[in-house]
């Protein structure tokens, strides 16, 4: 069997093969014929030979460590990714690792409940309800980065909203609770302009732009 054509078969095996200095990498090897993966370790060496030589894991790591500090970002950003997080990261610029890194910084502060630097624009996701994201985001969206957060039971940080703004706000017809507003949807009473956060706020007119919106 010639080297091109084991490599068809272990990519149609669905295994992902790239080479790490002297190493041969096959990821997803676990699905992979043990058959198969023995004639593509006997055959490590022209496999070598066919694919391109690519920066070193370890060189990458250096780059991602260099960038994690010319960006201000935690070391341990790039120390914890694992092999297979960097696998197609050395074809990457590094303006493309630095926006990579920036990516997964978000995520991780989103993952422990905080906003990322600069989300302070108060914006209106259909699915998560009143939500922080970066400026010049909709204000109003179907979808955002905080719905993965929601559904896996995540705090999602909210902007303090007014029930006078409130679709959802009920004008009360007894005058014991004058200058309160009712809540549709059940919530606490408020006064109409009183500052408070709630996850069931939703815009009175929701005309505005509803697309996701380019982030920066
Ligand atoms: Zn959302």
């Amino acid at each position: 069997m010639s080297t091109p054509a084991i490599l068809n078969e272990l990519i149609r095996a669905g295994a992902t093969v790239r080479r790490d200095g002297d190493k041969v990498k096959i990821k997803g090897a676990d699905v992979i014929p043990v058959e198969l993966l023995e004639r593509a370790r006997a055959e490590r060496a022209a496999i070598l030979a066919a694919l391109p030589d690519t920066p070193t894991t370890t060189e990458l790591r250096r780059r991602l460590a260099d960038l994690c500090r010319r960006e201000g970002l935690p070391d341990r950003l790039a120390a914890t990714l694992i092999d297979a997080d960097l696998v197609g990261c050395e074809l990457l610029s590094d303006e493309g690792l630095r926006r990579w890194l920036h990516v997964l910084d978000e995520n991780r502060r989103m993952r422990q409940g905080l906003t990322p630097p600069g989300w302070t624009q108060a914006s209106y996701c259909r699915r998560c309800g009143p939500v922080l994201l970066w400026q010049g985001a909709p204000p109003v969206v179907l979808g955002c980065p905080w719905c993965h957060m929601r559904r896996i039971g995540g705090h999602l940080p909210r902007p303090a909203v007014t029930c006078a703004t409130c679709a959802h706000q009920q004008r009360r017809a007894d005058t014991s609770t004058a200058g309160m507003h009712g809540c549709a949807k059940g919530n606490a009473l408020h006064h109409a302009h009183q500052q408070h956060v709630c996850a069931d706020w939703a815009p009175v007119l929701s005309t505005a732009n509803n697309s996701a919106g380019a982030r920066p």
